[in-house]
């Protein structure tokens, strides 16, 4: 039975109009209200997956009366590849792919291609990551990386295997994952990351077990604390595992842990070593320790949609500015000036001002629409 239906096209993807006037200043890259400069754009290529997280798409809310985008509805590749362009030339240096699962997008190499192509304003190859479930990646690790993807992250919860299939709540085995995070160091698609979600109760006996399984190895686990984004998970803030608890955790159980600095200003990880210089863990505090102040990260979602924050609850519909049959030889330069208008106006902050009340969650985009 149907708990709750949550349509896509609902309150939470109700546009908010895109501002195309000229703007004053040409300066790149591009700053908002707080000086924070854009930095990382997430593009959800799909907003299926094989699997059913209780945490980001629990099945009483996606099962088979669940409507999902039909596919004249998605961006397509060379859609995609025109908007990221624009990014890139405001100053974008990085792009993530995500969903859903970013691999059930048929063809996805084809996009990998078109993106890899693109330069940072100092002429730099685009930093091209893709976050996945790992379930696709013994078949299409190989083929990534030769379309020029760098970097590979995957999810994994748990390494026992009644945990995790309790967590994907559709049968995939650890084994599979792992299988998956091979072909990708086969494939040369590292450092990877692995990413666990922590939700007390659920898996947070898992903790140890993964961080003395990771640090055997060269990939970096990384610790997120339990979000609530979106409106179908029954979030609550007594399921959250702060990160200051994992990091006391592993440091009392496994071996202690020293902070290190991050890669680059607005990481949202932050980094840890173990002190005998074996091994990085990483965590991910978008509950207990807000990290807006540095947040260069604009979304794009599946059907052409921006968000600048990851709760926002109204999108910029971009789509129907580059698939209008009108003036199709100004369209890119209104959307150089509506991403300008847009980013210049950023005010987001949640994290920093969330509280312990989320009775607002109703309005929120959902994970598996935005990609993390
Ligand atoms: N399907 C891919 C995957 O799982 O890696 C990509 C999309 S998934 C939405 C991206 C990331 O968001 C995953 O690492 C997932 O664990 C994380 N995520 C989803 N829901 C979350 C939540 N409520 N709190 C914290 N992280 C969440
Ligand atoms: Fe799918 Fe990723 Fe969401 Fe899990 S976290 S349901 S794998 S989109
Ligand atoms: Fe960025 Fe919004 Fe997350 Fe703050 S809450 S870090 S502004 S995405």
């Amino acid at each position: 039975m149907t708990d709750r239906v949550i349509q896509l096209v609902s309150e939470s993807t109700r546009n908010i109009p895109l501002n195309f006037a000229p703007v004053a200043s040409n300066a790149v890259p591009v700053r908002d209200t707080l000086q924070r400069k854009i930095h990382d754009l997430r593009i959800s290529v799909t907003d299926r997956c094989n699997f059913r997280c209780v945490y980001c798409m629990p099945k009483s809310v996606f099962n088979k009366d669940y409507q999902f985008l039909p596919h004249s509805e998605l961006l397509s590749f060379e859609e995609i590849e025109k908007i990221a362009t624009v990014f890139v030339k405001l100053g974008v240096e990085k792009i993530r792919l995500t969903g859903g699962e970013p691999l059930l997008r048929k063809n996805l190499e084809t996009l990998i291609d078109k993106l890899s192509k693109l330069q940072t304003l100092d002429g730099k190859k685009v930093e091209l990551t893709l976050t996945t479930n790992g379930t696709l990646l013994r078949k299409k690790a190989q083929v990534l990386k030769n379309a020029g993807l760098d970097r590979v992250t995957v999810s994994l919860d748990a390494l026992s295997e009644g945990v995790f299939r309790q967590m994907n709540d559709v049968d995939f085995s650890v084994a599979e994952v792992l299988d998956g995070i091979e072909a990708a160091a086969e494939a040369k698609l590292g450092p990877i990351k692995v990413n666990m979600v922590v939700k007390k109760g659920m898996n947070d006996h898992e903790i140890i077990p993964m961080a003395s399984y990771f640090k055997k190895t060269p990939h970096i686990l990384r610790f997120i604390e339990y979000m609530d984004v979106g409106a179908s998970n029954g979030w609550k803030m007594d399921e959250v595992v702060s990160s200051s608890e994992v990091l006391q955790r592993i440091s009392a159980e496994l071996e202690p842990l020293e902070c290190i600095d991050p890669n680059y200003t607005g990481e949202v990880a932050e980094r840890w070593r173990y002190t005998s210089g074996q091994g990085e863990v990483g965590v991910i505090s978008s509950v207990t320790q807000a990290f807006c102040k540095d947040c260069s990260r604009i979304r794009l979602s599946t059907e052409g949609k921006l968000y600048t924050c990851l709760f926002a609850n109204r999108g910029h519909d971009i789509r129907a500015l580059i698939r209008r049959q009108e003036h199709q030889d100004q369209t890119d330069l209104l959307l150089e000036n509506a991403v300008r208008n847009l980013w210049a106006g950023r005010t987001d902050r949640y994290s920093e001002i969330r509280s312990a009340n989320t009775s607002q969650a109703g309005d929120r985009i959902e994970m598996s629409y935005i990609g993390g």
